[in-house]
């Protein structure tokens, strides 16, 4: 009943507002306490608002257990930009018809002093929850782009063709900062990077939120110059008309659909992502081509770049830099 006097929505200055509930409901047992079931009802409620709000969701203890798991890295993540926990790791996007290194992406590792390494699948989250991810983002941007400058004058001094570009993943948390536009050009003007070497990797989620909102702040973002991808394409919600409504410039397929199923077949899914990539005028990159085999087949269905362990994992700062002398020097 509560859930469905939501469904109507609120008249306000001739206005139609629309509200939504998510609720979370807890069981009384012996043990229980006044506070112990508002906690639990409470834990119940952010997983319905996970699962898509709108919705009721029941407290069970494996909810608990994720619950303070989440407690205890929200709070010690915190404290990891101030103590130094944070590094970027660099991996190498490859263009498959010359197998050079074209790009790299920057990924996120965080080795807390209390939790020990903490995967970046169970970090962002709690971070895009909290906030935090739009200080660690502003950092790691920053880091990353400077970073890339000295790439490019090695390259430059090596005299190598082409210079690296970096992409970099926006959350859409990150997404909803007023003038992220700004601060985005503030970190590119202090490190000296081109705007048009930056790409911004954003998921589908951006798609469930307001459109309008969206749409201008991703022009925004085009007219500063940067590139913009749909990372882990096929895997959230895609409603295909927002490809051609939204300026982005490359689709990263998922690695669901780029490793050969059980039959040992690629699915027939990723020849069709890669036309419809084409036919709207968009770039392709393949995620996780682990083997050789994985290469040569993408590059035979028409995708022009790839990213995995056949190319190599993320790494260090310091391994990247091997592998951009290396190639610089191999070129020259
Ligand atoms: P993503 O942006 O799709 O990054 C690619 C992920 O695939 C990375 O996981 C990478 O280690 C993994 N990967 C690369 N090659 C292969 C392969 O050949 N096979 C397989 N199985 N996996 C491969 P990672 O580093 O654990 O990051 C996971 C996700 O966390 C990222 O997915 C991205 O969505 C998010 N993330 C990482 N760093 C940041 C960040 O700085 N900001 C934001 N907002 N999200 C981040
Ligand atoms: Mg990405
Ligand atoms: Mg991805």
């Amino acid at each position: 009943r509560v859930l469905r006097a939501f469904v109507r929505p609120w008249l306000i200055d001739g206005q139609e507002i629309h509200v939504t509930a998510s609720l979370g409901i807890a069981l009384s047992t012996d043990d229980s306490t006044p506070e112990s079931l508002l906690r639990d009802s409470d834990t119940a409620m952010y997983r319905a608002k996970e699962l898509g709000r709108g919705r009721i969701e029941m407290f069970d203890h494996t909810l608990s257990t994720k619950a303070s798991q989440r407690l205890s890295i929200s709070s010690a993540l915190h404290h990891a930009l101030a103590r130094n926990e944070l590094s970027v790791h660099y991996q190498p996007v490859v263009d498959l018809a010359t197998r050079e290194m074209v790009s790299v992406e920057a990924l996120l590792r965080w080795k807390s002093a209390s939790l020990g390494e903490v995967a970046p699948a169970d970090l962002i989250p709690v971070a895009e929850e909290t906030g935090l991810i739009v200080p660690i983002g502003a950092w790691l941007l920053e880091e990353a782009s400077r970073q890339l400058v000295e790439w490019q004058q090695l390259q430059t001094a090596l005299d190598h063709a082409g210079l690296l570009s970096l992409a970099v993943n926006l959350s859409v948390r990150q997404m909803l900062v007023p003038d992220i536009t700004d601060r985005i050009a503030r970190v590119l003007a202090r490190s000296g990077m081109r705007s048009t070497d930056l790409c911004l990797e954003l998921t589908e989620s951006v798609f469930m939120q307001d459109a309008d909102y969206f749409g201008r702040t991703l022009n925004e973002l085009k007219a500063l110059g940067v590139s913009l991808a749909i990372d882990d394409f096929g895997t959230g919600y895609s409603s295909l008309s927002y490809l051609q409504r939204f300026p982005f410039d490359t689709i990263k397929i998922d690695k669901s659909f780029v490793r050969p199923d059980q039959k040992g077949t690629r699915p027939v899914i990723l020849r069709s992502i890669v036309s419809l990539a084409h036919d709207l005028g968009m770039d392709v990159v393949a995620e996780g081509a682990e083997t050789e085999s994985d290469a040569v087949e993408l590059s035979q269905l028409g995708c022009e770049y790839a990213q995995g362990y056949a190319f190599g994992p993320p790494m260090t700062a310091l391994e990247a830099r091997k592998l951009v002398g290396a190639a610089t020097t191999e070129a020259a």
